[in-house]
């Protein structure tokens, strides 16, 4: 099995400068930036550094250092915007599209940060 990356996705151009973005948190492998188009009062996206097309991508062939820090600034963006039930938050919801069946508009991994209000059932009707 081997993953082809678009190297002009929209995320890669704004990895390297040349699309801006409103940046919440970036680290060492991984950047946290507002959603263009927000479906919810939060909307953060979170994409590795890495190359990586999806979720099961990153989970097969990331570094143990990548997925660590992707972890860990999925929480500290949690943590910012304040939604974490066990913090007096009133929750969030991860999402990481896939593929057409997943409706993925674009190929680089990214896990949207929703929260901010009640979200709803977690599907509806295709
Ligand atoms: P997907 O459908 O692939 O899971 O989600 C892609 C997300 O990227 C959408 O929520 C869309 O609003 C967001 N998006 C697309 N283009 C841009 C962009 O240029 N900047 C930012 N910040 N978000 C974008």
């Amino acid at each position: 099995m081997s993953y082809v990356y678009d190297d002009q996705n929209i995320f890669a151009r704004i990895l390297r400068g040349e699309i801006p973005n409103k940046t919440v948190l970036e680290t060492g492998h991984s950047l946290a930036f507002e959603d263009i188009a927000p479906q919810a009062p939060h909307h953060v996206l979170v994409i590795p550094k890495g190359r990586y097309v999806n979720y099961d991508h990153f989970a097969l062939e990331a570094t143990e250092a990548e997925i660590v820090d992707f972890t860990r600034t999925i929480g500290a963006v949690c943590k910012m915007l304040g939604v974490q039930p066990s913090r007096d938050g009133q929750g969030y919801r991860l999402i990481s599209n896939c593929g057409a069946h997943g409706v993925q508009e674009v190929p680089h991994l990214h896990v949207h940060i929703l929260g901010g209000r009640v979200l709803g059932r977690m599907l509806q009707p295709a």
